[in-house]
């Protein structure tokens, strides 16, 4: 049975924890502590050196029964700012801070699910498959925990991450890739009032390329662009020499999201090119997006574990990246699933305890269907 205070306590000790991104030490001191009390045997990998934290990501694996698919379930261990010193105050059925930080039930509440549905499913007898359970480091940071996991230590079938906000069953199963650029205008310097004409403005070489960029802000329903940074000159008396900007790309589909980036950066080549100037590119892509078909195994187990928990499912598109899109991009299907918090990112942050035990329910349900598969 989900033990209600058990997991209420669970979550504001969690919470109590400073915990940010790659200064997640305490955290996994915690958890780690936390699995071996439930008599298993968890492990830190090397995450936090390669990445310059002063912790890695907490693996531990949970033996269930032979021959039946595994899973992977995994929160973050990491909150954002303002995330110092958090008072989590409880109202009767919600829990949130005093006001002065966030709350970091993203995604504290996601390991608390975690850890009171395999306390549960234990004490209850429930039979499940091998579960791998992984609370990464630095997700907020730029996913950097998940993109460092030795997945071959994780053979598992699916994966459930537990980092969405929304009511529970809402499940993202579409999220974009996302593509981030830099883009360098050259110019020529020159004395603005005494020879302008000897010089190439590379202020007017960006606006110009912004101004006329095909592909820019809503491009289509499943793909964005955007140019967030613009910077460049020094003085007002000197024609500007180099302007520096940068933006991204972000689509559902990954045959658009190339296109559509290099069309924006070829436009870019094309317009310093022809005022005679140059642009120098830098283009990464930060993370791989993911597009689970409605005829996905993993989608067959959702809607199972929907009718074993009867909590209605919503398949959804999420517009940003999290743990989810590493781990599909590695070859496991994975989904994001609710785990009721509200306002992320902000003071207001709050979670309603009602919520968390329902994600438990529904966490057990997906486990339990899996068993079943
Ligand atoms: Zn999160």
């Amino acid at each position: 049975m989900i033990n209600r205070q058990r997991l209420v306590d669970e979550f504001i000790s969690l919470v109590r924890i400073d915990s940010l991104s790659r200064q997640e030490r305490k955290m996994a001191d915690a958890l780690l502590i936390k699995l071996k009390d439930m008599g298993y045997d968890p492990y830190e990998d090397d995450a936090g050196i390669k990445i310059g934290g002063n912790a890695g990501n907490v693996i531990c694996r949970i033996k269930g029964a032979k021959d039946k698919p595994a899973l992977l379930l995994m929160a973050h261990m990491d909150t954002v700012v303002p995330g110092i010193s958090k008072k989590p105050a409880i109202e009767g059925d919600i829990i949130k801070t005093d006001g002065t930080t966030i709350l970091g039930g993203d995604d504290a509440a996601g390991i608390a699910v975690i850890l009171e549905t395999v306390r549960s499913l234990k004490e209850d007898g429930v039979p499940f498959g091998d579960l791998y359970v992984a609370f990464t480091v630095c997700e907020e940071g730029g996913l950097y925990g998940a993109r460092n996991l030795d997945l071959t230590k994780l053979p598992a079938d699916f994966a459930f991450i537990l980092d969405e906000g929304g009511p529970i069953g809402y499940t993202a199963v579409k999220a974009p890739y996302y593509n981030k650029f830099e883009a360098v205008f050259q110019g020529r310097a020159a004395h603005a009032g005494v020879e302008p004409e000897k010089g190439l403005s590379a202020i007017m070489m960006a606006s110009k390329a912004i101004a006329t960029m095909p592909n820019f802000g809503r491009i289509d329903e499943e793909s964005t662009s955007n140019i967030g940074i613009i910077r460049g000159g020094e003085v007002r008396n000197i024609v500007c020499e180099s302007c520096r900007i940068e933006g991204e790309v972000r689509s559902i589909s990954e045959e658009k999201i190339d296109r559509f980036t290099g069309e924006i950066l070829d436009h870019f080549k094309k317009v310093a090119e022809s005022l005679g100037g140059s642009v120098q590119i830098n283009l990464e892509r930060m993370y791989p997006g993911f597009d689970i078909k409605e005829t996905d195994d993993i989608i067959r187990l959702l809607k199972k574990a929907s009718e074993i928990s009867g909590i209605p499912l919503q398949l959804c598109s999420s517009g940003g990246g999290s743990d989810t899109n590493i781990i599909n991009g590695a070859g496991i299907p994975a989904v994001n699933i609710g785990v009721g918090m509200e306002k992320v990112h902000s003071k207001d942050e709050f979670i309603r305890i009602s919520d968390l035990e329902k994600a438990c329910h529904f966490l057990t349900a997906i486990i339990k269907a899996t068993y079943e598969m």
